[in-house]
């Protein structure tokens, strides 16, 4: 038999923390896969590495200030070189069997819009996208016939754990949440936390602004956000579960009592290679399940007091129209601002739900466009900038 031709492939992020996973599954599987684009926000080193690793054919830089340094990392190479943010969304639309979203934030809208409503196949790890436009991502993506492959590892043990079960026959959707670095922490000491402190999640070695929202549990709000849209599931008939081993990463319950749900050990080759492979199975090294050995998962409800964060984000979700839009934002200038030093770790959740408040009424719509979305996220990002000088808030 003659062997398939290899799954080509666009990897948006592809120098981060999920990009190089991604391509770390991609060279263990020698010929399975060939790289057609690579794209980075603004490490023209580690992007023309990424490139030169992977055989890409273009590798496409947002920064315009990196296109020079990326020309020159790559000089002779023949490989094409491209600046700007509409040069992230050509590689998102260069002819590929799958794109891999893997951007951090708001950032990864447009590209993977794009690629979504040119019908391509997404694996989704950029949640940001399905926070800030959800709704008419999912339509762009049902309008082109394009498949979503959820990559985030809730998600991803979620779809697996689905079937073919209707949206109707779901009692419940449940993401499991590890409860970050201060799970056990008092409210004052969590106050107290330092950008350090909130880096060193237990589990999971991942990209800045994801392992704050992790800290804070905005992550577990960002991703019931993001099962709403991928799975059309009601708001409220999803839940979280903190489970510290985080070796169960999502559930799902169905009609007559039976639960599925997904496991592994924390390692992101383990859903992305399901994304990858999808709907064959690849192999990976990920370190293999012992239950014995591990004797013992321990579970417990989240602590929405000590953890503002998450019940923040559960009333956006249930407020719903622009409400996940503003949230997504707010939080955006909120770490950031963090991260630079300029202000508190409880003044992140602090800031979003001022944000929240002062934007509840205007415009409350669910965004109808990516365009209508974005605009809000803009405005949002605005009033955060002002709120952060109003309150005192920066340093
Ligand atoms: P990261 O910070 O490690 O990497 C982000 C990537 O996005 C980098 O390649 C960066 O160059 C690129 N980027 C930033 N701004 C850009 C721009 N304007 N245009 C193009 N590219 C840009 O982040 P990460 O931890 O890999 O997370 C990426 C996404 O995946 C996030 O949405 C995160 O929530 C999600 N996710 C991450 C993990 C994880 O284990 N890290 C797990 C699940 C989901
Ligand atoms: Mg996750």
């Amino acid at each position: 038999m003659e062997a398939a031709a290899p799954r080509s492939l666009v990897i948006l992020g592809a120098t981060g923390s999920v990009g190089r996973s991604t391509l770390d599954v991609v060279a263990a599987q020698r010929g399975r896969f060939s790289v057609a684009a690579v794209a980075g926000g603004s490490d023209a080193v580690a992007l023309a590495k990424a490139a030169l690793a992977s055989g890409a054919r273009l590798a496409a830089i947002a920064d315009p200030g990196a296109y020079a340094a990326l020309k020159d990392a790559l000089a002779g190479r023949g490989i094409e070189v491209a600046a700007g943010p509409d040069a992230v969304i050509e590689a998102a639309l260069r002819p590929a069997d799958m794109v891999v979203a893997a951007i951090v934030g708001t950032a990864g809208v447009a590209p993977t819009y794009a690629a979504l409503a040119a019908g391509r196949t997404v694996a989704l790890a950029n949640k940001e996208s399905l926070v800030c436009a959800g709704g008419p991502v999912m339509r762009a993506a049902a309008a082109a016939g394009a498949r979503i492959l959820p990559m985030d590892s809730e998600h991803n043990a979620i779809y697996q754990a689905l079937g073919d079960a209707p949206v109707e026959r779901i009692e419940k959707m449940i993401v499991t949440a590890s409860g970050g670095p201060f799970r056990t922490w008092s409210a004052e000491a969590i106050a107290a936390a330092t950008r350090e402190q909130a880096l060193a999640h237990p589990n999971w070695a991942m990209g800045p602004k994801i392992s704050i929202d992790s800290a804070t549990m905005m992550n577990k709000g960002l991703e019931l956000i993001e099962a709403h849209h991928l799975f059309g599931v009601p708001a409220e008939r999803l839940d979280v579960l903190v489970h510290p081993q985080s070796i169960v990463h999502g559930l799902v319950s169905f009609a007559d009592g039976m639960v599925v749900a997904g496991l592994a050990h924390p390692d992101m080759r383990v859903p992305i290679a399901h994304c990858l492979g999808w709907p064959e199975r690849l192999t990976t090294p990920a370190r293999r399940l012992d239950l014995a050995a591990l004797g013992g998962l321990s579970f417990e409800a989240p602590d929405l007091v000590r953890f503002p964060a998450l019940r923040i984000a559960i009333s956006a979700m249930r407020a719903g129209g622009a409400a996940p839009t503003v949230l997504n934002a707010a939080n955006e200038v909120a770490v950031a601002a963090f991260l630079a030093g300029g202000i508190g770790f409880s003044a992140i959740a602090e800031l979003v739900e001022r944000v929240c408040e002062a934007m509840a009424g205007a415009p409350s719509a669910e965004p109808g466009t990516v365009a209508e979305a974005l605009a809000i996220n803009d405005a949002a990002r605005q009033k955060a900038g002002e709120m952060l000088g109003r309150l005192g808030l920066t340093s």
